[in-house]
């Protein structure tokens, strides 16, 4: 046995002779449509996830605990890839394949994520019919009740195992699993769209603190939390969005699965200052707990020893790990279950003859990166994209008369994603697969109205993931890592300066950091420095309409959720379609020359900023931003040295 044993808790708490009962839990979550390692977007094998990997980790600790394993999965399984994402936009009729795949590794229960809502109720109900096992979630509801006890739920809020199980001297033994699902309950703002009128969601802690004494109730032995949420520390809110340690802390809660945030726990030998996680023991506030990491990166491992007692089994010593699919040492990535990859075979050879089909031809590479530290293209093509579309949307409307505008951030900017997650297109012809790769997610099309000062407080939130740089000073970071690169709005159709002198309005959550809150009608005193919109200034008063994704229109990261009135638009197109209309009909040869924004000088200053190796296959960027290789992260970034003493890091857009 290769179990990590937390060896402490064992020894002082095992009585002799029962260790030939236990349970194993075994987990995935995230995992976001990947079956075959292949990235679709960059057109190549991947070599770190993928469920068919996962699936040989499945078959070795099944193997090392026969009769003993329960497999579950925490949810952001339906969305991620095309593979799924094209299944569950278009009809939705024909064999689902991550449902086909799941159902052949044999899951005993899964609980949904808020991805599972993204192509709305009806696609999500099509797939799940297909589902051999049963799929929880005990907080999207149908109808809220006065009480937990009282809600009617969308899907089974929990299940009970009732399990012949056999222990290692091939003892048998019989057990009762209680499981319940959770999911954050802002899939009512991401996902507003699909799920206004239609359901409600109630907070997770609250949920679970009155369902698991009900599972105790209906004869548990054990209660499993499927919890997809991730980390927050601090105390404990309403309608938290990652509660997994106030979850944790419950009575009656035995395990947890987390996930939601794509992090790995336990990491053994890990450095951590969050209270409540200990990575030596594997527990969220003493309750054993995992986190799998995402699209099947690792698989998670509880193991509980149990000893009967009068009224049922009393955990005796337990263990968590995260097995990853690529070996830390080095050595080869875990291969694929042949089964598993032949479930998926010929959807995902569909899959790819969709996503060449050509779309137009672009005269210059579209790469992002540089995205998140220049105007640039990839940004801006996503943006016009959007732009044009809502500009015919509102045509004659009520709004037709004020300027159309246009916030996108990039999404392929390495971060947990690794160090080849950017978008990098050579140029020649544009497929379906550019579009995807530009535009990974499926968010939908909206449009908000709003004033010349909330736009300038817009734009502070975007320029807060900067550092603040100092005149005079070598070498100071540019981006604070704190912010997703798809944090960082660029809005078309403007102008703008960045003072970098300046410090940030806000943090990454976007609570303003030094009392910058403002009134409505005053410009805020930031970072934005000649704010114009076609030559001319934009004054606090003026009126804009700004195309958005359903993520920002509903308020999403540092931005605000502006009052519902201001929500103007919303048809639920995906901006993937949006922009691959625009790639077909030639948007991409017409675009503005002249970038959206640039830094201000900072005399005698110079910043570094970490991104993809893969821009060393674009030496004319160096040239053109008189940027300096500094080498290799140790996790595979390209460091950069960025002069900010002259205007040379303006844009080549
Ligand atoms: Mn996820
Ligand atoms: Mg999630």
């Amino acid at each position: 046995m290769t179990r990590h044993e937390d060896v402490r808790s064992l020894t002082e708490a095992e009585p002799a002779g029962t260790s030939e009962h236990h349970l194993r839990l075994l987990a995935t979550s995230d995992l976001h449509a990947a079956i075959l390692p292949y990235d679709y977007a960059a057109g190549r094998e991947a070599g770190c996830f993928g469920l068919a990997r996962t699936a040989t980790l499945v078959a070795k600790a099944r193997a090392e605990a026969p009769g003993a394993c329960l497999l579950v999965d925490n949810g952001d399984f339906l969305q991620g890839t095309p593979l799924s994402d094209l299944h569950m936009a278009s009809d939705n009729a024909g064999r689902h394949p991550v449902i086909a795949a799941m159902n052949r590794l044999g899951y005993d229960a899964g609980t949904l994520g808020n991805h599972e809502f993204n192509f709305g109720l009806d696609a999500l109900r099509g797939a799940l019919e297909q589902a051999m096992f049963p799929v929880l979630c005990a907080n999207a509801l149908t109808r809220r009740g006065g009480t937990v006890s009282e809600d009617s739920t969308l899907l089974p809020p929990s299940l009970l195992i009732d399990r012949q199980m056999t222990g290692e001297n091939g003892t048998a033994y019989r057990l009762r699993i209680g499981i319940l699902g959770l999911l954050p309950p802002q899939i009512m703002t991401w996902d507003r769209f699909h799920l206004d009128r239609r359901i409600t969601a109630r907070d997770m802690v609250e949920t679970a603190a009155a369902r698991v004494p009900m599972l105790r109730a209906q004869g548990a032995d054990l209660v499993l939390l499927l919890a997809h949420t991730g980390i927050e520390t601090g105390p404990a809110r309403a309608e938290m969005e990652n509660a997994a340690l106030a979850l944790a802390r419950l009575p009656g809660v035995d395990a947890l699965v987390a996930g939601h945030s794509h992090e790995v726990f336990p990491r053994r030998g890990t450095a951590e200052d969050r209270t409540g996680l200990d990575h030596e023991s594997g527990t969220f506030h003493g309750t054993p707990a995992v986190m799998p990491g995402f699209r099947g990166s690792h698989l998670g491992v509880i193991d509980l020893r149990l000893a009967r007692h009068a009224g049922g089994w009393r955990i005796t010593g337990h263990s968590s790990e995260a097995r990853p699919v690529k070996p830390e040492d080095g050595r080869p990535p875990i291969p694929a279950d042949p089964a598993i990859a032949a479930s998926v075979r010929r959807a995902h050879d569909a899959t790819l003859s969709r996503m060449r089909a050509p779309l137009g031809q672009t005269a210059q590479p579209i790469h992002s990166y540089l995205s998140q530290i220049r105007s640039d293209l990839p940004v801006q093509l996503v943006a016009e994209a959007q732009r044009e579309a809502i500009r015919k949307a509102l045509a004659d409307g009520p709004h037709s008369g004020l300027p159309v505008i246009s916030a996108t951030a990039p999404f392929q900017t390495g971060g947990r994603a690794g160090p080849d997650a950017y978008t990098d297109i050579p140029a020649g012809p544009l497929t379906l697969r550019s579009a995807l790769d530009l535009q990974p997610f499926p968010n939908t099309l909206c449009a908000l109205w709003l004033t010349g000062a909330e736009l300038s407080d817009w734009l502070e939130r975007a320029v807060s993931c900067f550092c603040r740089i100092r005149p005079g000073q070598k070498d100071q970071p540019l981006w604070d890592a704190r912010f997703p690169g798809h944090a960082a709005d660029t809005v078309t159709g403007l102008s703008y300066q960045i003072d970098l002198t300046r410090p940030a309005l806000y943090d990454d959550k976007g609570t303003p950091r030094t009392g910058a809150s403002f009134a409505e009608t005053s410009m805020p005193r930031g970072r934005i420095r000649g704010l114009s919109y076609r030559g001319r200034p934009v004054l606090a008063e003026d009126r804009f309409v700004m195309a958005v994704n359903n993520y920002r229109a509903f308020g999403g990261g540092p931005y605000p959720a502006l009052p519902e009135d201001r929500l103007i638009h919303s048809a639920g197109q995906p901006v993937r379609d949006v922009l691959a209309d625009f790639l077909r009909h030639g948007g991409h040869e017409e675009l503005p020359t002249v970038p959206v924004w640039t830094f201000l000088p900072v005399p005698g200053a110079t910043a570094v900023f970490e991104t993809g190796p893969g821009l060393r296959n674009h030496p004319e960027e160096f040239d053109a931003l008189d940027v300096t290789d500094l080498g290799t992260t140790a996790e595979g970034f390209l460091r950069l040295r960025l002069p900010l003493f002259s205007t040379a890091c303006e844009s080549v857009v």
